[in-house]
């Protein structure tokens, strides 16, 4: 058995490598017709055998996972469909092997700056995916039920009559996505949508990152974009910083537009758009299609409740845990993290002389109660004399401060749902345990 996987291995490294020189493929070619009878002959069974090893992985991933999720995925998205998506972003996508998903707005085609029938269809036809971006770009939040699912048919009608396959993936025009409307994309045979970067992150006209997609949490519906990139978002730091992300079962879906586009805030340039399709094949990124997730996930298998996860994402965590024991009384500190604009309304810290203690949250030593304030750095001590202790454990939870001037300003562009929760005050779990030494 060791020797069949050891063979397979072997070919395909040298599938890997078959590109360097005319020499090398020559002796390659030689190796392989020797392996390639040997492989078939005793490739099926070390091929199942493969699958049975990913499958024990899976299980420790959600049950939407058909395979376990390799480091390093990146899924490719363009909105709008630009004129540049053909001429300029595919020459590049096929040089590199990327794949890559197109959602195009079927009322916008023709238009100009923008790709017309002929040119969407040569996309399908070059391996990209087409997806549906609507019939008209309107706010999704404002519309009827009835003009949802206009938007969404009209476009599958446009497609069928150019001879373009019926799309199964959705991006929510402007990133406004509701249960209306994936309940309408159930309806309509559609697999997966893709939002943007809010409510988890700010959503703002010039793009930035936000949350990485984690299949074992994230429905296929509310699929989020980790980062909105563009000229007006060129950070390589945060750039790198999403695509750091892209390991232990998240994955990484970047959204462009044009290269460049017909709107200027959304526009990146062919130069930054070149530079990170580079960094994203020489750091050896896999880059796809929405619709090639299928290889990883079961994208049928739907959540109970699909928006669960997300809004449970919209309060605040602590983290960056510091205590100063040198004084007369420990003081502590942490930090606050929140991915979008709001701060700390009150706090509980506990402290106990055993982290066993701490894990069935006795605080044995103190425990401050809840304590409204929007401190977070160089609270003092307040519990039993801690004369007789050696090493003390501690740990806070913190409750959010919902940013009202933040909800008023996305107040358009989020549901109502979704707004309410934002201004919901949720208090998190408690961080990690942190220890000091007492006196
Ligand atoms: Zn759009």
């Amino acid at each position: 058995m060791v020797t069949n996987n050891l063979l397979v291995i072997v070919v395909l490294e040298s599938g890997c490598r078959i590109q360097e020189s005319s020499d090398r493929i020559a002796s390659m070619k030689r190796m392989l017709s020797l392996l390639v009878p040997l492989v078939l002959f005793l490739g099926c069974e070390t091929v199942k055998n493969v699958h049975r090893d990913q499958s024990v992985l899976s299980k420790n991933l959600a049950d939407n996972t058909v395979t376990s999720i390799p480091d390093r995925v990146v899924v490719l998205t363009f909105d709008d469909g630009n004129i540049s998506d053909l001429t300029t972003a595919a020459p590049i996508l096929k040089g590199h092997g990327f794949g890559a998903t197109f959602y195009i707005t079927s009322g916008w085609v023709g238009k100009p700056g923008r790709l017309n029938w002929e040119q969407v269809k040569e996309l399908n036809d070059q391996g990209f995916e087409i997806g549906n971006h609507s019939a008209s770009h309107p706010n999704m939040l404002h519309i009827s039920e009835d003009d949802i699912r206009e938007q969404i048919i009209s476009f599958d009608e446009a497609c069928a009559e150019h001879g373009i396959p019926k799309a199964t993936s959705f991006a929510y025009p402007g990133g406004h996505h509701d249960r209306r409307m994936v309940k309408a994309l159930a309806a309509e045979g559609y697999l997966t949508a893709r939002r943007a970067v809010s409510p988890e992150y700010p959503l703002y006209d010039r793009g930035g990152p936000g949350p990485l997609y984690n299949p074992s949490e994230d429905d296929p519906f509310l699929i989020p974009g980790a980062y909105v990139r563009g000229n007006l978002s060129p950070s390589d730091q945060e750039f790198e910083e999403v695509l750091s992300g892209a390991r232990d079962g998240s994955i990484c879906v970047l959204i462009y537009h044009g290269v460049p586009d017909v709107h200027h805030h959304c526009s990146t340039s062919v130069d930054l758009f070149t530079k990170d399709m580079q960094h994203l094949k020489d750091n050896d990124f896999t880059v796809i299609s929405v619709q090639d997730l299928s290889k990883y996930i079961d994208v049928t298998k739907r959540l109970k409740d699909i928006y669960e996860p997300l809004l449970a994402r919209l309060g605040i965590s602590p983290n960056a845990l510091k205590c100063d024991a040198l004084g007369d009384s420990p003081v502590f500190s942490w930090e606050i993290k929140t991915t979008r604009p709001q701060g700390q309304s009150a706090y509980q810290i506990l402290v106990a002389s055993s982290e066993k203690n701490l894990d069935s949250n006795e605080g044995d030593l103190w425990n401050s109660g809840k304590v409204v304030s929007n401190q977070s750095s160089e609270i003092p001590y307040a519990g039993k004399s801690l004369t007789q202790v050696e090493r003390l454990h501690w740990k806070v939870r913190c409750w959010n401060d919902p940013d009202e001037a933040e909800i008023k300003r996305v107040s358009r562009w989020s549901a109502k749902e979704i707004l309410e929760e934002m201004g919901k005050i949720r208090v998190s779990d408690y961080s990690s345990v942190a220890s000091f030494i007492g006196k």
